[in-house]
């Protein structure tokens, strides 16, 4: 098989299993959004992940995205939505409006006042999801929410900070981002993609504005995370295959 071909057969196993989850937790597949996770892998695998029907990707360096996403839009010529997923540097928050239509890694006040600031700038309003340390990782990024349900001065932090963000004029908050733990089996993920999936819903109360989206699940975990209620999923080995 060619390398387009390999990633034509992992995108329909993707889609299989995306299907199996929907079918096995009673949703809609159409619900699910597949983002293909193209970070270290080049703009021909990209266009190869399109040409099987793959139409959202995902990046997380700024640098990577910028010298990337021209040259895969130039070589598709149709469009195509880039997310961006990783954490973003205060400094490098100019190019980020340019370049992506959802940032999934919004992780602080700062960050969204500086990307509202860039987007308002050229006079677009930019989606965003707030990404959540569910787990209270040390290493990971996004808003502290570990035992956001015993702990109310963890909670009232997080609706303060969200709802702050929200009434930045160019960003729209559109829902909620986390990265599970990385586990020795999958389903040890689930009780962090539940709890996202409850604090959407308390979020939800408190603020008194939707938040339609849940990003979460990776290659190791998006079947669980599936179940679980995500709308969108972030996956790069099982389509492009390892990163080197
Ligand atoms: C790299 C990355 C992914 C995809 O990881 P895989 O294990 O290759 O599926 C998803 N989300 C974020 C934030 C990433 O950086």
């Amino acid at each position: 098989m060619t390398t387009a071909e390999h990633i034509a057969a992992n995108v329909e196993k993707v889609r299989l299993q995306i299907s199996a989850a929907c079918e096995r937790s009673g949703r809609n597949p159409d619900d699910v959004t597949l983002v293909a996770v193209s970070k270290k892998h080049s703009p021909a695998s990209i266009q190869a992940a399109w040409t099987a029907g793959v139409q959202h990707f995902g990046e997380n360096r700024v640098e990577e995205a910028e010298a990337k996403i021209p040259v895969a839009n130039a070589l598709i010529d149709q469009p195509v939505t880039w997310h961006m997923i990783g954490h973003i540097q205060s400094r490098k928050a100019r190019y980020i409006p340019h370049l992506f239509q959802m940032v999934h890694s919004v992780d602080s006040l700062k960050l969204a006042q500086k990307l509202s600031n860039y987007a308002q700038a050229i006079a677009i309003n930019l989606p965003v999801l707030i990404q959540m340390n569910i787990a209270g990782e040390a290493q990971k990024s996004g808003l502290w929410a570990k035992d956001w349900q015993v702990d109310a001065t963890v909670y009232q932090q997080l609706v303060d900070t969200i709802s702050q963000i929200n009434q930045l004029p160019s960003l729209m908050v559109q829902g909620l981002m986390t990265m599970a733990p990385i586990v020795s089996i999958p389903e040890q993920a689930r009780p962090v993609f539940t709890s996202l999936a409850t604090l959407r819903l308390r979020l939800e109360q408190s603020l008194e504005f939707s938040l339609p989206h849940l990003s979460m699940g990776m290659t190791d975990d998006y079947p669980v995370a599936v179940e679980e209620g995500a709308t969108l999923v972030r996956i790069g080995r099982a389509i492009f295959g390892s990163r080197v």
